[in-house]
């Protein structure tokens, strides 16, 4: 393997034996979206630069260290999109979307970010995602979080919980971030280098700092519900109660934050214990001054994304997986006159049963070695196909479980016969 090419260092292959759990994962979740009138927007994975550093904000972690960026052939800066929420931002904008209209949107697709790769952190990395305009909630921030808990319901997930916490005004921040810095520059030895760092840059990042004894010292730090607005204050209640309402359970937690400069108000986090540091599977909330920020009119928006790689693993590791077979019909084939019909009577047979997954042998051989490869494809039944048996206008039908018996039936009969067994198991 010396000098074979491998795949980029946090850039996986997901191999055909894990495709299906990740479709049947897609599926449940954009499912679910459809059935809350949710639109589906497909968006570039490279964008402009500045669309990036001009939204996620420039001294956060994504836009400092994480970005894959580059000057591409005119000398254009462009970046690998990081998240998704910027991008559809725009394209909302250059499209007209926000001209009277709410639209609710998703999106899903890959995110690249330079990271250290471990067990869910990638560097290509997939996520579905909601957006909102134009609502300015809270019924709908609500909605958000209500839709995302029937999401990780109908995935069968356990032991994950809603962590919600709400930023308040960016004055009422302006006036808490001062607070917590006079508070922590006294304590500016005791902090580890990346805190330090945050506390020229991005204070309010410092509070969900993972060092326990950063953790220590903000116990007795200022609170930002001490610098909250009424009205934020308010719209948290209510938002509070219609979970409570919907019986949604949660635990407000003071120092969720969010690694993104655009959001305030209300903020939210799904957040499990099952995937060691890497623990939050969807995370979200509004950010009602972000189209404004990139010249647009005023437009209240809320949305979150959820990891794809996470949840995969958590449905994979709480055995929520329920294997289904690619193939439900290996067709072996023996014969020079059987190989030559045999196309036809598989196209039959996908034409009359267009919900089963019929495999045709390829390739020749004895019918033992093509046992074999039924065996190994997965499939219940084997359409055995042998120029003694077309002679006949008759196939063989041999279960490939439970005793491997055959039996023989006219071709007329087969879809009929087919239907049969496979509806019975
Ligand atoms: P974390 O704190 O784990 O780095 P984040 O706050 O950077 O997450 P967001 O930007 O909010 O993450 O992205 C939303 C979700 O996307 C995360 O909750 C997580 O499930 C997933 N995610 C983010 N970064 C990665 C990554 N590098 N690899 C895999 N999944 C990721
Ligand atoms: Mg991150």
């Amino acid at each position: 393997m010396g000098n074979t090419i491998q795949s980029v260092r946090g850039f996986s292959d997901l191999l055909p034996e894990q495709t299906p759990l990740w479709r049947q994962v897609e599926g449940v979740l954009t499912g679910v979206l459809a059935r809350y009138g949710y639109r589906e927007i497909r968006l570039p994975q490279l964008e402009k630069t500045e669309l990036f550093s001009r939204t996620i904000g420039e001294v956060t972690d994504i836009v400092e260290k994480e970005m894959y960026t580059f000057a591409d052939r005119n000398g254009d800066s462009l970046s690998l999109r990081p998240e998704g929420t910027a991008g559809c931002v725009r394209a909302c904008m250059q499209h007209g979307l926000l001209h009277n209209q709410q639209p609710r949107l998703w999106y899903m697709g890959s995110m690249f970010r330079h990271e250290r790769p471990q067990k869910g952190r990638l560097r290509q990395f997939h996520q579905i995602g909601a957006e909102v305009f134009g609502l300015t909630g809270p019924d709908v921030d609500a909605e958000l979080i209500v839709m995302t808990a029937r999401m990780l319901r109908e995935l069968g997930l356990r032991h994950v919980e809603l962590q919600l916490n709400t930023l308040g005004t960016a004055e009422a921040r302006q006036h808490y971030r001062q607070a917590l810095v006079d508070y922590l520059s006294g304590y500016r030895d005791a902090l580890d280098e990346d805190s330090r760092r945050r506390l020229e840059t991005n204070p309010l990042r410092i509070l969900d700092s993972k060092n326990p004894d950063t953790q220590a010292l903000l116990d007795e730090a200022p609170v930002l519900d001490d610098y909250l607005d009424d009205a934020s204050k308010s719209h948290f209640s209510r938002l509070k109660q219609l979970l409570d309402e919907a019986g949604v359970a949660y635990r407000v937690n003071p120092r969720l934050v969010r690694g993104l400069d655009y959001y305030g108000r209300t903020v939210f986090e799904w957040v499990t214990d099952q995937l060691g540091a890497q623990g939050t599977v969807c995370a979200g909330g509004r950010y009602d001054g972000l189209v404004e920020q990139l010249g647009g009119k005023p437009t209240p928006a809320v949305g979150f994304a959820l990891g794809l790689e996470r949840l995969v693993t958590l449905v994979e590791d709480q055995g929520l997986v329920q294997p289904r077979s690619e193939v439900d019909v290996y067709m072996v084939v023996s014969g020079e006159a059987a190989e030559q019909q045999a196309l036809v009577l598989a196209e039959t047979l996908r034409d009359t049963m267009p919900w089963a997954k019929f495999q045709m042998h390829c390739g020749g051989g004895s019918f033992k070695s093509q046992f074999k490869r039924a065996d190994r494809s997965g499939a219940r039944f084997a359409v055995v196909l042998g120029d003694d048996e077309l002679a006949r206008g008759e196939v063989g039908v041999k279960d490939l479980r439970d005793g491997g018996e055959q039996r023989t039936v006219g071709r007329d009969e087969l879809p009929d016969v087919l239907t049969g067994l496979l509806n019975e198991q």
